[in-house]
């Protein structure tokens, strides 16, 4: 998706040689009008799976599972880091190790959320090494119901994620691919493949 590309390329920053930082429109600030965006470009990838529900994790994942929702029609669960009031036992849970907060963490779906005729689309903000998108899926497996789709919003292609989600045999859409962020600076996949291309 190009105007997300070019949102990074103009606002993301690289920590490190494997995080992008992206706060002023995905992760902290959020642009309603990128996200609208997003969330279209997500809706017509998926539109003929027959998906029934969108699942995601909170808080990120949110507001691009919200958008293609809107344009899916159909309704957005968010699993929960913590037990809540109203999810105070009982449930579907998960352990799942937290990339960002380098930590094992347990999310939680409430019972009856996701019904065994559910084909759902599991959304999420970054692809890294996997752990979200897998833990996302094993809930929707407890639940009985069918994965028929992923859609991320920014992969880390130079990481594990993309391997261990093709392994489920579902459609994986990401919305830009990075190949690399070495030296401070973002590549994306397909600029990446065709300049090999052209240099063959
Ligand atoms: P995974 O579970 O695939 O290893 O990591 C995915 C989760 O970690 C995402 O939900 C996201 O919140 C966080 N994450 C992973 N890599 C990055 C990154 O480079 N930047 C940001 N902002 N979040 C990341």
């Amino acid at each position: 998706m190009e105007e997300l590309k070019a949102r990074i390329i103009k606002e993301g920053k690289v920590i490190g040689s494997n995080v992008l930082k992206v706060d002023h429109f995905l992760n902290h600030q959020i642009d309603p009008h990128l996200m609208q965006e997003i969330g279209k470009t997500f809706a017509k990838a998926f539109k003929k799976k027959g998906i029934t529900k969108i699942v995601t994790v909170e808080s990120s994942g949110i507001a691009p599972a919200v958008m293609t929702g809107l344009f899916l029609n159909v309704p957005v669960i968010f699993a929960r880091k913590k037990r809540s009031l109203t999810l105070s036992r009982g449930g579907l849970e998960t352990e799942i190790y937290s990339y960002t907060k380098r930590e094992k963490i347990h999310v939680f779906l409430a019972d009856g959320m996701l019904k065994r005729d559910d084909r759902v689309l599991v959304i999420d903000d970054f692809l890294a090494n996997g752990e979200a998108a897998l833990g996302l899926t094993r809930l929707i497996e407890q639940a009985g119901a069918q994965l028929s789709g992923i859609g991320i919003v920014i992969e880390k292609s130079f990481q594990e994620g993309r391997k261990k989600l093709e392994a489920l045999g579902c459609p994986i859409f990401s919305l830009a691919r990075i190949a690399s962020l070495q030296n401070g600076k973002v590549s994306f996949l397909e600029d990446v493949q065709k300049q090999t291309q052209i240099n063959l």
